[in-house]
C-alpha cells in the first residue's frame, strides 16, 4: 500500500550552520509528536553531507534537489548520482518547475536524468504541473499527461517502486495561492488514471502522490484529506520547524 509522504524542499536556502539549526529544531519539534508519514528533507546539495549525519536516527530522511544526467565527466559544477549515494542520500527531486523552468530541463534531459538515478537505485520524487496559462485555457490535464507519458509512463513497472509522483501546478508553487482540495484530487484522481491504464490497477494503488504549491498548516489537512492525495512537496513552508511539523501532524 502506498506510503503518505510530506517532502521539504529547502530550494537555494540555509548555509550550514542554518541547515544545522533547523534540522535540530525540526527533530525537537518531531519528537513531540507523532509522524504519521515519511518525512524529507532536501537541503542544497552542499549541506548534504552535515544533514545525512545530523538527521541520523531520527525519523527524517534527506534528499537532494537535483542530480546530473551522467554517471561522471567534464560537467563542472554538477553532481551525481553515486556522489548522492556515497553520502548517504536515496532520493533525489527531478523536474521540479524551477529547474524547467531556470536550467532548461525538458523530458528528454529528464528521461536521463530519471534513468541514470534509477540506475544508480535511488527513489526519485517526479515533479510535473501546468501553467497557469495552461489551466486558463483549459488544457492543464494534456500537459500533465504529456509531461508523464514523456518521461516515467515510458518506464518498466519495476521502476516504479522507485518512484513518488509530485504534482505541482506552476501558479501554486510559492504564490500563496493552493489548488483548492477539489483541484488537487480531481489531477490526482487523473493521474493516477494515467498509471492505472499503463501499469495496472496494483501498481497505480501503490504510487504515492504528492501535491505541492503553498501548502501550509493551514490548509493541509483538507488537502491531504483528499483519496488521492498521498501528502506534499512543500516549500516554503518547510524552513520553519514549527510550520513543518504542522503540515506533518496533518495526517
Ligand atoms: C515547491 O517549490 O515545490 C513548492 C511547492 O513551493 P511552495 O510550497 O513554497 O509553494
Amino acid at each position: 500500500m502506498r506510503k503518505n509522504i510530506v517532502a521539504g524542499n529547502w530550494k537555494m536556502n540555509n548555509n550550514a550552520t542554518q541547515t544545522k539549526a533547523l534540522i535540530n529544531d525540526l527533530k525537537v519539534a518531531l519528537e513531540k509528536v507523532s509522524a504519521n508519514c515519511r518525512v524529507l528533507i532536501s537541503p542544497t546539495s552542499i549541506n548534504l553531507t552535515s544533514a545525512v549525519a545530523a538527521t541520523k536516527g531520527s525519523v527524517i530522511e534527506v534528499s537532494a534537489q537535483n542530480m546530473h544526467q551522467a554517471t561522471s565527466g567534464a560537467y563542472t559544477g554538477e553532481i551525481s548520482a553515486n556522489m548522492l549515494q556515497d553520502v548517504g542520500v536515496k532520493t533525489v527531486i527531478l523536474g521540479h518547475s524551477e529547474r524547467r523552468t531556470f536550467f532548461g530541463e525538458d523530458d528528454t534531459m529528464l528521461t536521463e536524468k530519471v534513468t541514470t538515478a534509477l540506475e544508480n537505485n535511488l527513489e526519485i520524487i517526479f515533479c510535473f504541473g501546468e501553467l497557469l496559462e495552461d489551466r486558463k485555457s483549459d488544457n492543464h490535464f494534456n500537459v500533465v499527461e504529456s509531461q508523464l507519458k514523456n518521461v516515467v509512463l515510458a518506464l518498466n513497472a519495476s521502476a516504479w517502486k522507485n518512484i513518488v509522483l509530485a504534482y505541482e501546478p506552476v501558479w501554486a508553487i510559492g504564490t500563496g495561492e493552493t489548488a483548492s482540495p477539489e483541484q488537487a484530487q480531481e489531477m490526482h484522481a487523473f493521474i493516477r488514471g494515467l498509471v492505472e491504464a499503463t501499469y495496472g490497477k496494483t501498481l497505480a494503488n501503490n504510487v504515492s502522490i504528492l501535491y505541492g504549491g503553498s501548502v501550509k498548516p493551514a490548509n493541509a489537512q483538507e488537502i491531504f484529506s483528499k483519496q488521492d492525495v498521498d501528502g506534499g512537496l512543500i516549500g516554503g513552508a518547510s524552513l520553519n520547524a514549527t510550520d513543518f511539523t504542522g503540515i506533518i501532524t496533518a495526517f
